[in-house]
């Protein structure tokens, strides 16, 4: 990559980075380097991209045995993707373009303004009642979903690089090259960028030599991570609003809400979606499958004049807690910003983190601001 290359894509994206220090060892020192991204969800594919533009030599080590982390989507439940995590763009469209970072690249991503005020309600005091529910400043994917966005425009260019099944054990950055362990393996790098997401730090599932400094391993041990579910139940009728939240106090005890999933969609199927997290969500989360749908039914049959049970055609559950290498949803929404901010610090020069939760104590949370976080890693890298 020459000078005016590296330019041109911090210019792309609006970054204005000390180029005189980048290059004055010439440009060869950065070519030359070897990255190692571990996690293929949102930040690790976007940090790959960015690295494959800039002619900067990667790999992925992905403990699953695909990518997408938490935008899994489930293709063969009805005639649309579900998103069984990230659902909707907290953003405008501009960051497709921000994360392809290509003006040649035309983006045929459809979206759609979320407004379900218009039909909302609120479950209190066993009472659903007409209410204000938060803002929505949100849009939906229509018929696609954000890792739909990523197969399509991100992944044909990093996919070769990917290895999967790939569980990495131990960084240790003790030596000039970082040597990245697997139960198998051992790989060398000049730099590497860690995704994991946070519940994975606390359960000590990766080991760094020398250990995290004090006190951001007290930050990792210390942030709470919200537990949680989406469930997706498709009904013969639609006989529910667009949006029906719970009354929660405090608030801090999570979000329980159920919402057409099929807003927006070019589907006549019915799909009502329930999005649990938060100590609020453990009623659902200690229940089998079975017992799962009697009690979301149950709930339903109270709340809409019996018209679930009757309704009823099917079921899908997915349990983020249980998901191995992801084991909960995100930190949650009113954690101290200045703890978040010291998770993401970068060590010794050689390891960055990129993700959900590393984004500088920010507005984490969202797949947004952890694609914005991997191209913050990328660039300081090599700053
Ligand atoms: C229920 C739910 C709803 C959400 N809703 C929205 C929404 O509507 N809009 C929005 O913008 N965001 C939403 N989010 C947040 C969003 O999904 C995340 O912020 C984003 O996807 C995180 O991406 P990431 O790359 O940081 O982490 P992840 O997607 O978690 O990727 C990390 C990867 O690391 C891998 N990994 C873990 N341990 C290891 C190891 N030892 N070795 C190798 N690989 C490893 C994992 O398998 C995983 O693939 C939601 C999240 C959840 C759970």
């Amino acid at each position: 990559m020459t000078r005016k290359e590296f330019i041109k894509i911090c210019g792309i994206l609006g970054l204005t980075l000390p180029f005189q220090s980048i290059f004055s060892k010439g440009s060869s020192r950065i070519s030359s380097q070897e990255v190692i991204i571990i996690g293929a969800g949102a930040a690790g594919m976007t940090a790959a991209y960015l690295l494959n533009q800039m002619g900067i030599s990667f790999k992925i080590l992905e403990a699953k045995p695909t990518y997408g982390g938490r935008m899994k989507k489930l293709e063969d439940f009805t005639d649309f993707p579900l998103s069984l995590g990230a659902e909707w763009l907290s953003t405008n469209t501009n960051i497709f373009e921000e994360i392809i970072n290509n003006p040649k690249v035309k983006i045929d991503i459809e979206t759609t303004r979320y407004n379900p005020l218009e039909s909302s309600l609120t479950w209190k005091k066993r009472k659903l009642r007409s209410g204000i529910i938060g803002f929505f400043n949100d849009k939906k994917f229509v018929n696609s979903s954000w890792l739909t966005f990523f197969e399509q425009y991100i992944l044909p260019s990093i996919s070769a690089y990917t290895h999967f099944n790939t569980i990495v054990k131990t960084i240790d950055y003790t030596s000039e090259k970082i040597k990245i362990t697997t139960d198998t393996t051992e790989y060398n790098c000049d730099k590497v960028i860690v995704t994991i997401p946070v519940k994975m730090m606390q359960n000590r599932s990766l080991d760094f030599l020398p250990p995290l400094p004090k006190e951001q391993q007290k930050a990792f041990d210390t942030v709470m991570v919200w537990d949680g579910l989406k469930a997706f139940i498709e009904f013969s009728e639609k006989f529910y609003p667009a949006f029906t939240e719970f009354k929660i106090r405090p608030k801090k005890s999570g979000q329980i809400a159920y919402y057409d999933a099929s807003y927006g969609q070019n589907t006549d199927k019915h799909i009502l979606g329930l999005f649990a997290v938060g100590e609020a969500s453990s009623p659902y989360l200690t229940k089998n499958k079975e017992e799962l749908t009697r009690y979301i039914l149950n709930e339903l049959d109270q709340m809409f004049e019996q018209k679930a049970s009757s309704n009823f055609i099917k079921i899908t559950v997915q349990n983020w807690t249980n998901e191995a290498f992801i084991e909960g949803t995100y930190v949650y929404d009113y954690e101290d910003y200045r703890k978040v901010e010291k998770l993401g610090a970068p060590l010794a020069n050689k390891v960055f983190f990129a993700g959900e939760a590393y984004t500088n104590g920010n507005n984490w949370g969202f797949v947004h601001t952890a694609t914005q976080s991997a191209q913050a890693a990328v660039l300081r890298m090599f700053t």
